[in-house]
């Protein structure tokens, strides 16, 4: 299994050049880089100074984080949506990043027929954008009441009927576990249609009243990881896992220390089901 960092982490106390260079010097695989961060980072310094980075340095770029709120859009903040896509697809092309996070919108009360109608729409219609530039895109669901699809059985439906080669799944272990998705879902998913999986934990909270700031490093929390991973071995998925966790308390540390604390909880969770090639 390889290693990601995924930049939320250090959302509030880091630059993507800090997050680079200590993800780097920590040993991770791969980085999952947030689109606010690279903008500052190509205003700041240039496209050509990411592009020399990873030429230099063994960690490579995964993803993208995120396209959000990509669904019942209005005409302006919808082609706003596919502008920052392009975006990404032509800032990914030249980096070698070739996925990018989709996710769905909040707070419309439609049934679940119409959410999955217009969500497989504007997924193909996103997918037709993306395919020109060999990017792919994975769709996460959120594990909150009020987004429009918030559990992995709904996601998967909405993925499959999409049927395009370049659209798959996020898998994050908060969202899972948030609004009580099944493992017997997980089970039964092809492990190629999982494209990124955020690996987290969260302390004890009902159905419905969890958020991102609840999330904790991998293994302090309740979330069963381990039903998790051992699922995912058994499916035979080994591509990579990001770790992602939106921590209030986290963002007072230095990033270099939250970078170096997040790679020793997710590896000591990852070893007991899963080879990690970077140690
Ligand atoms: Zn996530």
């Amino acid at each position: 299994m390889k290693l990601c960092f995924n930049e939320g982490t250090t959302m509030e106390n880091s630059t993507l050049a800090l997050d680079l260079e200590f993800a780097e010097k920590y040993g991770y695989d791969f980085i999952e880089i947030r689109m606010r961060k690279m903008r500052a980072y190509i205003g700041e310094r240039s496209l050509k100074e990411l592009v020399a980075f990873f030429e230099k340095n063994r960690i490579k770029p995964y993803a993208f984080n995120t396209l959000e709120y990509v669904t019942f859009r209005d005409v302006a903040d919808y082609k706003k949506i596919k502008e920052d896509l392009v975006f990404l697809c032509e800032t990914g092309s030249k980096i070698g990043c070739h996925y990018t996070v989709v996710v769905p919108s909040f707070d419309v009360t439609y049934t679940r027929g119409r959410i999955k109608e217009e969500t497989v729409s504007v997924l193909k219609d996103l997918s037709d954008v993306a395919e020109k530039y060999d990017m792919n895109l994975a769709f996460e669901f959120v594990g909150y009441p009020n987004c429009s699809v918030n559990t992995l059985e709904q996601a998967y439906e909405i993925v499959e009927t999409v049927n395009r080669k370049n659209v798959g799944l996020v898998l994050d272990c908060f969202h899972f576990y948030a609004m009580h998705s099944r493992i017997e879902t997980l089970k039964h998913i092809s492990p190629d249609k999982i494209f990124i999986f955020h690996i987290n934990d969260t302390n004890d909270f009902p159905v419905g009243a969890l958020r991102d700031h609840h999330r904790v490093w991998p293994g302090d929390g309740v979330i069963d990881l381990d039903q998790i991973l051992s699922t995912l071995k058994g499916i035979g998925y080994d591509r990579m896992a990001s770790i992602e966790v939106f921590n209030q308390d986290y963002y007072e540390l230095p990033p270099e220390k939250a970078i170096r604390v997040g790679k020793e909880k997710m590896t000591t969770v990852l070893r007991k089901h899963f080879s990690i090639p970077s140690e």
